[in-house]
């Protein structure tokens, strides 16, 4: 293909005249340094591209080669327990080879071309196949089984197929059509801007676990949803972001940083080989891909870097797996949107962001989905995506926030005044929602308890009630309250304190099961029920906002997973504390 020559540089944008054989989108090679960049606007045969890569030292008369290709993700095994840069680039290597300064226009391999895999296979000479279908397997970690598929687009009959260790170039098989024979190994292309097919979507049906409280039993979010975390600086986005990517109960987990602050993805990086998954026994890097921006890569990096996570997660959910993709933050893919939209002096539209903003937002998310995944087998696969938002200031109005909600079904809102009075998750249960209630409501009532949605509605209740008593208690004082009234306060700071607060620093309160969920909201609602009957026979608020029990409600949370019996007494002792209260004690209808 021709060589352009550059026209101009401005920052990470590279305008090239010359090109008039190029296409929007595909992948170009700048100056003989090969610095990697993508062409985001063709006007007559100038292309407007943005490059990956640092620019510096880049200028006029350089040449711009086109790949003829888009940009494009390797899919295959290796990818599990990768860290890679934003266009795929594994960081280790590229450390390796370039010292610690990432190497401009380094000519790396995505996936790993040496090591060899245990190939499996599973169709059989003389099948015909098709796209999806599965054609052999491979241990990719001890916890992930990588299927290999028939590529998108491909079917045939199949002709050989092999069996043994091979590196993902070998031919594993071949398969025969109208248009001849296909070797294919185990590696697979997709172009990261479009989403990969499936058969059809279906409504989600079961929930994505977390093990945080205030997400499963009040915002729950499900396999196959969309939700977004907005909240200002400092109010736990990443918290709850890498709280998800430890405990949910997904096969697979993508983790996206686009790094807020320098040496936070250096954290993951330290943090995540050390957590041992509780559903597997093993290190939760066995199923995880990692995808980071550090703060000093390129921004045109960072936008890419959400395309690379989603496609890799879509190509795990086609296997029929359940993936979980967290983006931390969105925000900083818009603002490489913005930063470039300027550089092409496109029209401006709010704040600053492109016109197009709100639909780049929607199709990103529209990935998402519970499917039924191409191949004859029928497999179901999910994928969820989880979106930190950071708006200046915390202020929701501002339109990343408004096109994400737009989209997500799920709202997890931060707030700073939770975080600043150290109520964590800052997870504001007012105004957070999530549209998958009622289906999982139906799903935990059926699966954990019948009476999980009846409890969690109650307590949402008094927490809704607790508002207007505080506005009472601020303007004439708690005494002016009614016993019942003092109780109800007593009984919502316990379950914002003893329920909803929870400490992802702490070795047992870290994760909770929703079988523990459930038994920790009914040991305070049966607190409020025999309070309420004390006072009902003459007892005191004061008594009962006294009662030693008091004090080991607010301990539950460190009941460990295999001693939930322990609520049993718990749940005893409210009932007997409360009934010795009033005469005769232990006379108040059960
Ligand atoms: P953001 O990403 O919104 O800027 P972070 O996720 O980095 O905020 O959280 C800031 C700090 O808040 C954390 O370093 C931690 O001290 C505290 N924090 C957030 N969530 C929790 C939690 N669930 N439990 C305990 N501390 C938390
Ligand atoms: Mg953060």
């Amino acid at each position: 293909m021709k060589s352009g020559r550059i026209i101009k540089v401005s920052g990470p944008l590279v305008v090239a005249e010359g090109m008039e054989d190029a296409n929007v989108y595909d992948v170009v090679e700048v100056s003989d340094k090969k610095l990697i960049g993508e062409i985001i606007e063709m006007r007559g045969d100038e292309a407007s591209i943005q490059v990956y890569e640092e620019t510096t030292g880049i200028g006029p008369g350089d040449v711009v080669t086109s790949t003829g290709f888009p940009l494009s993700v390797e899919l295959g095994p290796g990818l599990i327990e990768q860290m890679f840069d934003g266009i795929q680039r594994p960081l280790e290597i590229l450390r390796q080879e370039g010292g610690d300064f990432l190497q401009r226009g380094a000519e790396v391999k995505h996936l790993n071309r040496q090591k060899k895999w245990d190939f499996k296979p599973v169709a059989k000479v003389g099948d015909e196949v098709s796209e999806g279908d599965v054609l052999g397997t491979v241990q990719e970690t001890p916890v992930v089984v990588h299927k290999i598929m028939v590529p998108i687009g491909l079917k045939g009959k199949l002709i050989d197929i092999k069996e043994g260790q091979f590196t993902v170039e070998d031919t594993v098989a071949i398969i025969e059509n109208e248009k001849g024979k296909r070797e294919l190994n185990m590696i697979q292309r997709w172009p990261v801007r479009q989403g990969r097919r499936y058969k059809k979507k279906i409504d989600p049906k079961t929930p994505l676990v977390t093990g945080q409280r205030v997400i499963d039993t009040f915002f729950p979010i499900t396999k196959g949803g969309t939700a977004a975390i907005p909240g200002p600086f400092g109010s736990g986005k990443t918290v709850v972001q890498h709280q998800l990517a430890k405990w949910a109960d997904a096969q697979i987990v993508v983790y996206v940083g686009c790094g807020e602050r320098g040496n936070e993805m250096t954290d993951v990086l330290m943090e995540f080989p050390e957590l041992i998954d509780a559903h597997t026994g093993e290190s939760i890097m066995k199923r995880t891909v990692l995808i980071a921006n550090t703060s000093n890569m390129p921004v045109a990096a960072r936008e890419a870097s959400i395309y690379t996570g989603i496609t890799i997660s879509e190509y795990y959910r086609d296997m029929g797996y359940s993936v979980a993709m967290m983006a931390d933050s969105t925000s900083r893919w818009a603002e490489a949107l913005r930063e470039m939209s300027g550089r092409l002096e496109e029209m401006p539209g709010d704040e600053g962001y492109p016109a197009y903003l709100a639909s780049r937002v929607a199709d990103f998310y529209e990935r998402a989905g519970r499917v039924i995944c191409l191949g004859s087998d029928e497999r179901e696969g999910a994928l969820s995506v989880i979106g930190a938002v950071s708006p200046p200031g915390g202020d929701i109005s501002e339109p990343v926030t408004q096109s994400t909600l737009r989209i997500v079904k799920i709202f997890w809102k931060l707030d700073y005044d939770l975080s600043y009075r150290r109520h964590f998750p800052a997870i504001n249960w007012m105004d957070s929602y999530s549209l998958y209630q009622d289906k999982m409501d139906k799903y935990f009532d059926e699966n954990v308890n019948e009476d999980f949605s009846k409890n969690r509605k109650r307590a949402m209740g008094l927490l809704q009630e607790e508002t207007s008593l505080q506005e009472i208690v601020r303007l004439v004082g708690r005494d002016s309250l009614s016993d019942q009234d003092q109780l109800k306060l007593e009984v919502t700071k316990s379950i914002r304190e003893d329920f909803l607060q929870q400490n992802a620093f702490h070795d047992i309160d870290t994760y909770c099961s929703t079988q523990k969920q459930f038994k920790m909201l009914e040991t305070i609602l049966e607190f409020y029920d025999e309070a309420l009957a004390a006072l009902d026979k003459g007892a005191y608020i004061s008594e009962i906002e006294d009662l030693p029990v008091r004090e080991k409600i607010s301990r539950m949370k460190v009941i460990t997973e295999d001693n939930l019996d322990e609520f049993e007494n718990l749940k005893e002792e409210v009932r007997n504390d409360l009934r010795k209260l009033v005469e005769g004690g232990g006379t108040i209808n059960a």
